[in-house]
């Protein structure tokens, strides 16, 4: 299936140009889309550079914590022009909070400083808080006359929190969030600290940048797809294909590492998409296959979860095979009653729990484990035999 739109003949000049600058050569006989090749990190890392050889650039990088990093070079002004086209979460008098974790190669904290800037607006580049420093900072952040805040929906969660806890409000009338999905309890909390604000959000990564975006007349989990793209969904992962300029960098059957499919959006706007989940989570458990996805949306469907985490005890020698997961979560619920239930859920977790019991525990958790480099919450962390 496709989401968008774009003539062949402008993909076609796309793809030519792309193999005279490291892309992969494109066939004489290339008649659609199924005649060019599917691209990766390898492409992105040689057309970034060859592209930005004379503007100068930032190098970023996405992956680097599970997996070998995915490198990209992005030119200065990140694509804010083509962008603010269509999305302008921010005015010149914003005073924006960019709670994104700077430094590490990441780009979401020097894509929201760029969006700052080419909004013309104050901006406070605080970084994650930790919840034992935030009451030193948030009537410093109440001072400054913050009323737009930026983050990924878990850190959000957090400074929302925080001030609930507190007692303390912020004027905060816009919401910028990007890089995870959202739960139910984290929005709840986030629309309960900021009852005013709009909700803007981006899909994308730090290879291609921005992909879709939505505003606060949306369904929080449909994003438009920007003009001048085409996703084809895939099993295996959404690839994506852009026309044009003003990109951070062009690409040709890019493959996500995510499974998106077309949505519909109360605003009305067309091409709109939605995350469905991560192509790569699946994994063995006592060697059967299990889908970490299914999982956690089985284990968030339940009374008294509020987010879920899987903790896979890697098995020697074997790099997607576990002998044991633990199901972290959150929320008043009762460790034996969600363990119960998540057998009763999914049919392949009771079979692996007949035979073998241990392989199945259950835990309560305060916090869910971050990954330090970007602060967020990750789907699935794997330990390593000990
Ligand atoms: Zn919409």
């Amino acid at each position: 299936m496709i989401i968008g739109g774009l003539p062949w003949e402008r993909i076609l000049d796309q793809a030519r140009e792309l193999a005279d600058c490291g892309g992969a050569p494109v066939p004489a006989s290339a008649g659609g889309l199924a005649d060019l090749a599917v691209s990766g990190p390898a492409e992105i890392l040689a057309v970034s550079r060859e592209k930005t050889a004379q503007s100068g650039s930032i190098v970023l990088s996405s992956g680097g914590t599970t997996g070998p990093p995915k490198i990209t070079f992005v030119e200065y002004g990140q694509a804010l022009d083509r962008l603010h086209e269509q999305w302008r979460p921010l005015s010149p008098d914003s005073v924006f909070l960019n709670t994104f974790t700077p430094g590490r190669m990441w780009a979401s904290h020097y894509y929201m400083q760029a969006l700052a800037e080419h909004s013309r607006c104050r901006v406070v580049p605080s970084g994650p808080l930790d919840p034992e420093e935030l009451p030193y900072w948030l009537d410093a952040f109440a001072e400054l006359g913050v009323d737009s805040v930026a983050g990924t929906p878990g850190g959000l969660v957090e400074l929302a929190q925080g001030l609930l806890d507190s007692g303390r409000t912020l004027p905060v009338r816009t919401v910028v969030w990007m890089a995870e999905p959202w739960t139910e309890v984290a929005e709840k909390t986030v629309r309960a600290a900021f009852p005013e604000a709009g909700f803007w959000g981006n899909y994308g990564a730090v290879e291609t940048y921005v992909i879709a975006t939505n505003t606060p007349h949306c369904d929080l989990r449909v994003l438009h797809l920007m003009p001048d793209q085409i996703i084809e969904t895939d099993d295996e992962g959404a690839l994506l294909s852009r026309a044009g300029s003003g990109w951070t960098v062009p690409v040709v059957r890019y493959r996500l590492g995510d499974r998106l499919a077309p949505a519909e959006c109360p605003c009305g706007r067309p091409d709109g998409l939605r995350v469905v989940n991560r192509a790569d989570d699946a994994f063995k458990l006592q060697g059967s296959l299990l889908a970490a996805g299914e999982l956690l949306d089985l284990a968030t469907s339940l009374p008294g979860v509020w987010e879920a985490q899987l903790e896979l005890a890697r098995e020697a020698d074997h790099w997607h095979g576990a002998r044991r997961m633990t199901v972290h979560f959150t929320g008043p619920a009762e460790p034996e009653e969600v363990r119960r239930q998540l057998l009763a859920g999914s049919a392949r977790l009771y079979s692996i729990a007949v035979h073998h019991p241990e392989a199945l525990t259950t835990a309560r958790a305060g916090r869910l484990a971050r990954i330090e480099r970007t602060g967020k919450v990750p789907a699935v962390v794997w330990r390593d035999p000990s």
